[in-house]
C-alpha cells in the first residue's frame, strides 16, 4: 500500500515533470533533472534515519533475495564463514544460499518465535551476523537490535524498513526491497558501512560488487527510475508526517488494536509468541479452517483486500505497512467481529 497523497502527486507530474516536458520514465538517467530526485531522495533517507557519512546508500535492482547471495560475495573474505540465524522463512531462505554459512540458531520448522539469544552459538570468526529483522510470512518481529554480535551485523528489514528508528552506527549492512513498506518492486535500498566494502574481496563480476555500485553512486547501470523517483516521494511524506518515531507509535496502535480483538476472540487465533509478533504483519487463523474461503470472499465484498496468508503457510495475514491508515485497521476490526457473531 502507497500513501494516496504521494500516487496522486506522481499522477499530476506523470506526463509532465518539474517543467521538463516529460515524464519520469523519459528523462535521462544521467541528465541533471534525474539527479535532483535522486539526490533528493537519498539526502531524505539520511535525514529519517540519521545515516552518517560513513555509510553508502544505494540504490540497487532487485529482487531482494538477489542480494542473499552478493552479500556474502561482497562481505566475506576467504576462507570465512558467516553467521545467520533463523527465525522464519526469509531469513531460512537467505542461509540456504550461502555455501559457508553457519547457523547459530534455528527456531523450528514452525515458527512461532524468536530462538533465545542466550542459546545462539556464535562464532566470534564470523565474516557477519544476519538476521531478518522483520519475517513477513510469519508475523515475527525483533522488538530490539541483537546484543552481544561482535562482527558486522547484516540485516534483512524488507518488510520494516521506516517503520521505526534504528540505530544504523550499529550495522554493517542494511538491506530492503522497496515493494513492502517504500514504493515499487524492482529497487533495493541498501545502506552500507564504507569500511565494509573497502577490504579486499576476490574478482567479482561487475554489477555483483557494491563497490562498483558505490563508485558510480548506483548509476553503473541504467537504474530503476519509476521506482527510485516513489520512494523519494515516499521519503518526503515520512519527513512530513512525523517520520520513523511516528511510524513506530502509529503501528503499535495499529496492530495492537488487531491483536487484542484476536487474543478475546474464540475464532481468530495468532500462534506467535506475544513478545516477538510483529507489528507489522499480523498472522492469524480461524479455528474452524472451513471458514477461509467464507471469510475471505465476506471481507473482500467490504472492499478489506490482500488478507489471504502466504502460500507456505496459508491462514490469515493483515500487513500493515506505514501506509495504511487507523482507519483502515479500525474497519478490518469491525468486520472481524461482525462476522465472529454472526457465526
Ligand atoms: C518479500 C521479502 C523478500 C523477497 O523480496 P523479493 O524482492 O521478492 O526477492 C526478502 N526478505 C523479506 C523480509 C521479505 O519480506
Amino acid at each position: 500500500m502507497l500513501p494516496a497523497s504521494v500516487l496522486e502527486l506522481a499522477q499530476q507530474e506523470m506526463l509532465d515533470w518539474n517543467a521538463t516536458g516529460m515524464s519520469v520514465m523519459e528523462i535521462g538517467h544521467r541528465s541533471e533533472a534525474f539527479h535532483s530526485i535522486t539526490s533528493h531522495a537519498e539526502s531524505a533517507l539520511r535525514r529519517l534515519l540519521g545515516i552518517s557519512e560513513n555509510y553508502h546508500v544505494l540504490f540497487l535492482h532487485g529482487p531482494a533475495r538477489a542480494h542473499f547471495n552478493t552479500i556474502p560475495l561482497n562481505l566475506l573474505q576467504k576462507g570465512q564463514t558467516a553467521d545467520y540465524l533463523i527465525s522464519g522463512y526469509w531469513s531460512k531462505k537467505a542461509a540456504e544460499q550461502v555455501v559457508t554459512s553457519h547457523v547459530v540458531a534455528d527456531s523450528g520448522s514452525t515458527y512461532s518465535r524468536i530462538p533465545s539469544e542466550t542459546n545462539w552459538h556464535l562464532d566470534p570468526q564470523a565474516g557477519y551476523f544476519y538476521y531478518t529483522d522483520n519475517e513477513t510470512i510469519e508475523g515475527i518481529e525483533f522488538s530490539g537490535m541483537p546484543e552481544n554480535i561482535s562482527v558486522p551485523i547484516v540485516s534483512d528489514m524488507t518488510s520494516n524498513l521506516l517503520s521505526r528508528p534504528i540505530d544504523v552506527s550499529r550495522y554493517g549492512l542494511i538491506f530492503a526491497g522497496a515493494q513492502k513498506n517504500i514504493g515499487p518492486s524492482g529497487l533495493v535500498v541498501m545502506i552500507v558501512k564504507k569500511e565494509l566494502l573497502k577490504k579486499h574481496q576476490p574478482e567479482l563480476a561487475p554489477m555483483m560488487d557494491y563497490r562498483v555500485h558505490a563508485d558510480e553512486s548506483s548509476l553503473a547501470a541504467t537504474p530503476p527510475v519509476w521506482s527510485w523517483y516513489i520512494a523519494g516521494l515516499v521519503f518526503e511524506w515520512l519527513l512530513e508526517n512525523g517520520g520513523v518515531e511516528q511510524m513506530q507509535e502509529n503501528s503499535l496502535l495499529k496492530s495492537d488494536l488487531l491483536y487484542q480483538l484476536i487474543d478475546k476472540s474464540s475464532l481468530y487465533i495468532n500462534d506467535i509468541q506475544p513478545d516477538c509478533r510483529s507489528r507489522m504483519n499480523i498472522s492469524f487463523r480461524l479455528q474452524d479452517d472451513s471458514l477461509r474461503a467464507h471469510f475471505l470472499t465476506e471481507a473482500r465484498a467490504h472492499r478489506l483486500e490482500a488478507l489471504e496468508g502466504h502460500w507456505s503457510t496459508g491462514g490469515l495475514r493483515a500487513s500493515l505497512y506505514n501506509a495504511m491508515p487507523t482507519e483502515g485497521v479500525r474497519e478490518l476490526c469491525e468486520f472481524m467481529c461482525d462476522f465472529e457473531a454472526r457465526l
